[in-house]
């Protein structure tokens, strides 16, 4: 499993709109950096390019320009099921029965294999090893009069995260599985419509905010206008690590400005974990308004002690553990005549298997940092996740082997505070009941995940077994 994808799609009627998905695309970047595909149709069949890498190396000028439509999606995927390879990057195209349909999703289905032994049974070919193709077969061999029919008894099948647009030849469609697990939202440019993983690629293709698409909703865009369709789950599981780290700080879910959110966290860790210190500094990008957080509220001057190559992936999810690394060497540079000699709060989104922040200490220890104080803007990690998140096995975890005060002399820092569950969820400002928290708690949405989990148990060496246990 690895992490979130980003999704996209637009209905302009009247519009060529590969430009404007690869834009859209290039603004949830961060979402996913191994693959992107856009998928178009102009009632002439549906057109694909899919390709390997940033949206940048992904298309050319002139894959762009056949790909001629009015109605689009687009993708930027982190492998969850499915290994990285160019087979695997989406759009997904599925045909059957004379329908064809491409899909692109963002999340990770807990019954796929199931779900793809019943498929294969019944005569679907699979060509890829991704959970997606599960999805899009499983919603042409699902009944139903129209896509809306086929859509909600596939939903009824289905277990785990899925943010899906969805593109028939004359149709755009957007579905959030009923937990709401991955966030889409729904935005206007004029009278044509888009829908996306987050509100900042709206931003930047000139489109408004409309609204979130609701967990459990099917919104169908197409000639007579847009329609939705949808049943009550009753119980919301909106991934909490959206708000300290995946999505972009300028993205707006539920309602709260990332960026905020992130602000609040650090002023609370200042609640939480006092220290005397010279400077406040965030891990960049993502801990930055934490970072600035921290010092607003304790009045300790805030400072860029670490420079950022911004052109160096996220070492978190980076797609292997010597990338990853290497990784944390090429990203940052600290400044060494601003630190030197100076007692430092570092501010840090979470830490899941630890092994960049001994590093990220490291550097600011040989550029003379006199003091390194980590303060951490989610609590411990004890727990995998199922819906998408490559947060690794649990053994791999740093917190679900090690207890605090072990995980700081691990580090090399002088002092550590992780953010409490509560003083998270003050910092998000919204009911703890519609968030999944498991990674911290063990407490999972969907039950079946914890078996799951004991599998993954079963399947580890002993000796890692019995620590795990401990
Ligand atoms: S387990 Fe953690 S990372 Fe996974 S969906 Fe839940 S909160 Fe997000």
């Amino acid at each position: 499993m690895r992490e979130s994808c980003g999704v996209f799609g637009i209905y302009a009627p009247g519009m060529n709109i590969a430009h404007t998905i690869f834009f859209a695309l290039f603004a949830l970047q961060h979402r996913g950096q191994e693959s992107a595909g856009i998928a178009v149709t102009d009632d002439d069949g549906i057109k694909i390019h899919t390709g390997m890498g940033l949206v940048s190396q992904a298309f050319t000028e002139t894959d762009l320009a056949l790909l001629q439509g009015y109605i689009g999606i687009g993708h930027n995927r982190y492998s969850t099921t499915g290994s990285s390879r160019p087979v695997n990057a989406q759009p997904i195209i599925a045909k059957s029965g004379g329908m064809t349909i491409a899909l692109a999703h963002n999340g990770n289905i807990i019954n796929s294999k199931l779900l793809r032994d019943e498929l294969q049974e019944r005569g679907y070919d699979f060509h890829t090893s991704s959970d997606s193709e599960v999805i899009a077969n499983l919603i042409l061999a699902s009944p139903g009069r129209n896509w809306q029919n086929k859509i909600e008894y596939a939903m009824r099948r289905l277990q785990g995260a899925y943010s899906l647009v969805i593109l028939t030849e004359d149709k755009l469609i957007g579905v959030r599985d009923p937990f709401g697990v991955r966030p889409l939202c729904l935005g206007a440019i004029d009278s044509r419509w888009s829908i996306a993983s987050e509100s900042c690629a709206l931003d930047h293709i000139g489109a408004r905010f409309i609204r979130e698409i609701e967990p459990g909703e099917i919104v169908v865009i197409d000639s007579h206008g847009v329609k939705s369709f949808k049943k009550e789950n009753g119980k919301k599981a909106l991934c909490i690590f959206e708000y300290i780290y995946f999505a972009r700080p300028d993205s707006i879910i539920q309602g709260k400005l990332l960026y905020q959110a992130r602000e609040a966290m650090g002023r609370i860790l200042t609640e939480e974990y006092p220290v005397d210190a010279d400077f406040v500094m965030g891990v960049p990008d993502s801990a930055t308004a934490a970072g600035i957080g921290y010092s607003n509220a304790s009045g300790i001057p805030y400072c860029e002690g670490l420079l950022k190559n911004r052109y160096v992936g996220r070492t978190f999810i980076e797609p292997d553990q010597r990338i990853r690394e290497l990784g944390v060497q090429l990203k940052f540079n600290p400044l060494a005549r601003i630190i030197a000699g100076k007692k430092l709060i570092v501010v840090d989104d979470s830490i899941v298997r630890g092994t960049t922040t001994p590093h990220v200490v490291n550097l600011l220890r040989k550029a003379g940092a006199a003091e390194v104080h980590l303060r951490i803007c989610a609590p411990p990690i004890r727990y995998p996740c199922f819906f998408g998140v490559d947060m690794a096995a649990r053994w791999q975890l740093i917190a679900a082997r090690k207890t605090v005060p072990e995980i700081r002399d691990y580090l090399g820092a002088d002092s550590l505070g992780y953010l409490s569950l509560d003083g998270l969820i003050r910092a998000v400002d919204l009911p703890r009941d519609i968030f999944c928290l498991a990674c911290f708690t063990g407490v999972y949405p969907i039950p079946v995940q914890i078996e799951m989990d004991k599998l993954a148990l079963e399947a580890l060496p002993q000796e890692e077994l019995s620590e795990t246990r401990l």
